[in-house]
């Protein structure tokens, strides 16, 4: 059998015996290989991540006040894991380093990558591990993106016999300077290491049993997903759920590398399967649902005569530097769905825009939109999937305000107000459950 990546997160490493029982799953397969840790996290409801802290750490002492409280309590989170697992390292001088530097960048990157720094040098200590330093062999282009070279630069490094560590979450840019992915990024981290050392299967260790059909949160009993495929992890991680970061998966996407996502405190539980394809036994494989959204939506009569009219609303958008997410059209209506944070304060203004560039008064905005996508690569397959995920929604009296459901038939998106949200989840989970 080939090697394995393993990427721990922060709840997997956020004190010396969570690190030990990671050394335990480790050692108890030879094919694991590549490790990935991410900084310590919470180590209860109360506690503080690394990185919340490090980013803390970086606004006071870049604004030059002084930082000695983040410090401090950074230092002993960190002095307390070296003694505990009995190390031989100077934590401090490490720590001494980064004080220096801890406010002179321009922006956060530096100091909030110093989490999974530091991690990744405890655990190649305590793994007799090579440790493998991110911002030579993780590289940007300038313009932000992951430069493809990456794959071949890295891979070189990870050779050879023994175990590797590659602190998640960093690399760099083409200046040498530091730069993080957005947060939770480590993801991305275990699966550019799983592709540049050809790893055959990416194991995501997370203190979760995997991926739950609905939210937990919203339906306790919510069944595990045995099996899902990139893409319906996809759909499903962009609309809230958040097991694992959802541009993890381009690395591993061509190459078709499973990711395996298991629960460091459980590790007897099968835990779920991220594949390339897979044969659905029913048409619903998950359903998420989130918030934040509102709807700019445009009338005009004869608008299916008009050529370019869509094309005029998106130069609108496109102007005020506004990214939309769904698009449901009529004959004579065109509706525009755009998360508020990305809508900011310039919602009335767009509204004007449109007015003007297409010749309409017909254009209104409605605020408080949640949007669920109920995915699954089955329903193609199946009849009757829309309408029993409507009546299931008519019989829990939700107004549905808008629902969308693309060409691929994958995912069946609907919109409702923002307070039907934990209600309309249910009820869907509860129309499928036994059809998944
Ligand atoms: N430590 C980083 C964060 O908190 C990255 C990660 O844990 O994946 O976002």
């Amino acid at each position: 059998m080939g090697a394995i990546t393993c990427k721990f997160g922060g709840t997997s490493l956020a004190d010396a015996n969570c690190i030990k029982k990671v050394k335990e799953i480790i050692l108890s397969s030879s094919n694991r290989k590549f490790i990935v840790p991410s900084a310590p996290g919470k180590r209860n409801p109360n506690d503080k991540k690394i990185t919340d802290l490090l980013y803390l750490w970086y606004e006071i002492a870049h604004e030059g006040l002084d930082a000695s409280e983040p410090e401090k309590i950074i230092r002993e989170r960190f002095n307390t894991i070296v003694s505990e697992l009995s190390l031989n390292i100077d934590i401090n001088k490490e720590i001494d380093e980064i004080a220096k530097n801890a406010g002179i960048f321009d922006t956060p990157d530096y100091m909030a990558s110093r989490g999974e720094y530091l991690n990744g040098k405890i655990i190649a200590e305590y793994l007799g591990a090579t440790f493998v330093e991110p911002a030579k062999f993780i590289l940007f282009n300038e313009s932000g993106f992951l430069d493809t070279k990456t794959y071949n630069i890295l891979g070189e490094q990870l050779q050879g016999s023994g175990l590797f560590v590659v602190p998640g979450f960093y690399g760099s840019m083409p200046d040498g300077s530091i730069k993080t992915f957005p947060r939770g990024g480590s993801d991305i981290t275990g699966a550019i290491v799983a592709r540049a050392s050809k790893s055959i299967l990416y194991e995501n260790w997370t203190d979760v049993n995997g991926f739950r059909m609905a939210d937990p949160k919203i339906v306790p009993n919510a069944k595990r997903i045995e099996e899902i495929t990139y893409q319906e992890l996809r759909e499903l991680s962009y609309m809230g759920a958040t097991v694992l970061h959802d541009e993890s998966i381009y690395p591993v996407l061509e190459t078709g590398i499973p990711i395996h996502i298991k629960n460091t405190h459980k590790p007897e539980n099968p835990g779920t399967m991220i594949v390339k394809s897979r044969i659905p036994k029913g048409p619903v494989c998950g359903i998420a649902g989130l918030g934040g959204f509102s709807m700019i939506n445009i009338e005009k009569t004869f608008m299916n005569k008009e050529k370019g009219f869509g094309l005029k609303v998106l130069s609108v958008l496109d102007e005020f530097d506004v990214r939309w997410e769904h698009m449901p059209t009529g004959i004579d209506t065109m509706s525009v769905i755009i998360r508020d944070k990305e809508l900011g304060n310039k919602g009335q203004l767009i509204v004007d825009a449109i007015k003007k560039r297409c010749d309409t008064d017909d254009v209104i905005i409605t605020r408080g939109l949640a949007m669920i996508a109920t995915v699954g690569l089955g329903m193609n397959h199946h009849i009757g999937v829309a309408a029993r995920l409507c009546s299931a929604l008519a019989q829990a009296k939700v107004n549905i305000r808008v629902i969308d459901q693309g060409s691929s038939e994958m995912n069946i998106l609907i919109g409702v107000d923002e307070s039907d949200l934990n209600k309309s989840i249910e009820a869907i989970y509860n129309a499928f459950e036994d059809w998944s």
